[in-house]
Formats: structure tokens, sequence, C-alpha cells
């Protein structure tokens, strides 16, 4: 099993003719609302790609919607508090050249109770990964806690902050960040991530693919797929939720790395987050050219 302390956000994409400026009232012209947030988006995607997946989080009254369709994408959301505060949500303004404008406000995903925390995490067993992202509290409490178990700790560490990762790194078996977070990381600790004292490391690289660096081993590169992009939003989660959910199933981190990689090019090829996360079965029998 995966046990996810997450965020989850609604995305609200307003359609403006352009950019809202200082004291300007504005109308949109539509309206459209998906699910969101990294955590979610993970648990999604470790869901879809055929992984038990528990989701410990929070929302507000408003956010039942949300709930539903993370269940409905095969997700356990019985951990999920329902507290009195607005969801998580993101107001994304997004002009007719496809601009866009993003105000996040985090609401109950920082709400999470350590009762709640630990009420999950005493149905895990040892062996069970555990993962965070930075868009939730109680991130110590909950590695603290995994480590204690004998859960595989894992974070994924963005949006990037240094003192949320450091806060974490002592508990850490596995971390995943893009590029321009493992130099951040670099900037801050003063050490190349190779050099971190986390069993697996993984970097992605974009359109190159990810750079795979074991603690005990060789450090391995594996290529992306050449694809059409057309919006690279979600591709990070997906990415992360396959490979957590490839090592959920025991397959060698190569192997889950790969299936990673096909399945976050097939996310660059469509609009969307978490509610066009490709299945397993679509991931296998994607062909790229
Ligand atoms: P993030 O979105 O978190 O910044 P990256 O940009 O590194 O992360 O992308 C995550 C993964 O998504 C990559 O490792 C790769 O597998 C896939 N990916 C991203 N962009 C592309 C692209 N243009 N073509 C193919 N695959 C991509």
């Amino acid at each position: 099993t995966i046990w996810n302390l997450g965020s989850i956000n609604a995305d609200m994409v307003y359609a403006l003719p352009h950019l809202p400026t200082a004291g300007e009232t504005l109308a949109a012209s539509n309206l459209e609302r998906f699910l969101g947030g990294k955590g979610a988006n993970m648990s999604v995607a470790a869901a879809r790609a055929g992984s038990r997946v528990a989701h410990i989080g929070g929302i507000g009254p408003d956010g039942r919607w949300a709930l539903d369709r993370m269940t409905e994408y095969g997700v356990d959301t019985r951990f999920i508090a329902e507290v009195d505060m607005p969801t998580g949500h993101a107001i994304i303004a997004v002009d007719k050249q496809g601009e866009n404008q993003i105000i996040l406000y985090p609401g109950a995903n920082h709400a999470i109770e350590q009762d709640q925390l630990g009420q999950a995490l005493s149905q895990a067993v040892p062996g069970d990964l555990l993962v965070m992202q930075n868009e939730t509290n109680a991130q110590v409490e909950a590695a603290r806690m995994g480590c204690d178990l004998g859960l595989t700790v894992c974070y994924a560490a963005a949006p990037f902050q240094a003192d949320a990762v450091q806060a974490v790194l002592p508990y850490l078996d596995f971390l995943i960040l893009n590029e321009v977070e493992a130099e951040q990381l670099r900037e801050s600790t003063g050490q190349s991530v190779a050099e971190l004292p986390v069993k697996h490391v993984l970097v992605t690289l974009g359109s190159k693919g990810a750079r795979y660096l074991p603690k005990d081993g060789e450090a391995l590169e594996i290529s992306a797929h050449k694809v059409k992009a057309v919006d690279t939003t979600g591709a990070g989660d997906t990415f992360t939720g396959y490979v957590l959910a490839g090592m959920d199933r025991g397959l060698p981190m190569p192997q889950a790395i790969a299936q990673a990689n096909r399945a976050a090019a097939l996310m660059v090829t469509r609009h969307g987050t978490a509610d066009v996360i490709p299945d397993l079965k679509e991931v296998l029998e994607a062909r790229f050219g």
C-alpha cells in the first residue's frame, strides 16, 4: 500500500480577455473546475497504475466532490478529514494567449491533525510506502512516524522550500525532484544531490527523461519519449505516482522509471491534470514515434 499525506485542490480556471491589473474588475467568459493539488495528482496516478493508495489529507464542506472523484479513480479516501475550512484551491486566470496568473490558497491542506495521521498510519505495515510533498502541514511528524514504523519514506520536493526538505531529509529513503529543485537543494545544503544520505534519489529532467542516483550503485539515465507536448502540468506528479506504484509492486527501479517516463510522456500530450492521468494498460500499450 502507498500512504500519501497530500494536498487536494480545486483548480478553478477562469477564461479572461486579459490578465487583471491592480484595481481592475474583470468578468470571466468561462469557468472550469478540475481536481488538482500535487498530492491528489500523485494518489490518482499511483491508483491508475494499479496500486492500493490511501490518501491522508483534508477538505472543507465545499470539497466533497473532490473526494468522490478520487474514490472514482480508485483512491482510498477514508483518511481524508472534512474540516470547517475551505478546501485548498487555485484560482487560475488564463488570458487569450494562454498566459496565466495563479492564486493558491492551501485551506484545509494545512489542517491535518496528528491524530488523523496516527490513525491512518496505524494501519500501515512495514514495507509500505509513505509519500509526502510540500503542500500540507505535518510533513516532519509523518516522516518520523513512517521511519519508526519501518515504512519506505518518500518525498517529492515540490513546491521547493529548502527548510522543508532539510527538515524531512534525515528520515528519507527516497527523494524525487526536478533539475531546478536539485540545483536549489545543492545551493542550500552545499552538497550535490548525489552526496545526500538518501538511499534512492531521482532527478527528473523534463524532455530529457530522468537520472537515478542510488546510494549504493551506479547512476543511471533513462531517456524520455519524443512526443508533441501540449500541456506539461501534472507530468511530474504522474511520473512520481507511477514510480511509487512500480516500487510498491516490487519492480526493479529502472523498470519503474521506464513506466513512469511512458505515463508522463502521455500526460504532456493531454490538457488537464488528475482527470486525464492514463491507467497502466494505456501506458503499456502506448506507441511512441
Ligand atoms: P516537473 O513537471 O515536476 O518540473 P519535469 O519537467 O522534469 O518535472 O518532468 C517530469 C517527467 O515528465 C520527465 O521525467 C519526463 O518523463 C516527462 N516529461 C516532461 N516533459 C516532457 C516532454 N516534453 N516530453 C516527454 N516527456 C516529458
